[in-house]
């Protein structure tokens, strides 16, 4: 249940609607690839991470807030996480496949539209293989 939940967040699922309908074609949850990226675009060697703003602990975003009981805990937890998420990108660098990691804060409705577009130029400006 709960690992449906996390893999099909709504923020992910809007990142996956907007690149199928501009015809942009990807994998995801590709098991082979380090950190297994929420999308792989084997066309442009791209892999996009769609992270929830508290869990990968997203610095200074109003998201990220740790909370007041077990702090500690929680702190240790995210470092965790960020930590590896950090060697997950690092060995996908080193595959040559580019990175590109989206917040969800980004896409809240008031973001959205320039965080999608964004990404779209990111892609359109990776030379294809
Ligand atoms: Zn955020």
């Amino acid at each position: 249940m709960s690992r449906i939940r996390s893999k099909d967040t709504k923020p992910e699922f809007l990142v996956r609607k907007f690149l199928f309908s501009e015809g942009f074609r990807y994998k995801l949850h590709e098991a082979k690839l380090p950190g297994k990226p929420d999308l792989f675009l084997p066309k442009y060697k791209t892999a996009v991470f769609v992270d929830g703003c508290f869990w990968h602990g997203h610095e200074g975003c109003r998201y990220y807030i740790i909370p007041q009981t077990r702090t500690d805990w929680w702190i240790e937890k995210i470092t965790e996480t960020k930590k590896r998420d950090a060697i997950a990108r690092n060995k996908l660098r080193e595959m040559q496949i580019s990175v590109i990691t989206l917040y969800e804060c980004s896409l809240k409705p008031e973001f959205r539209n320039k965080t999608l577009k964004r990404l779209k130029s990111r892609l359109l400006r990776k030379p294809r293989s």
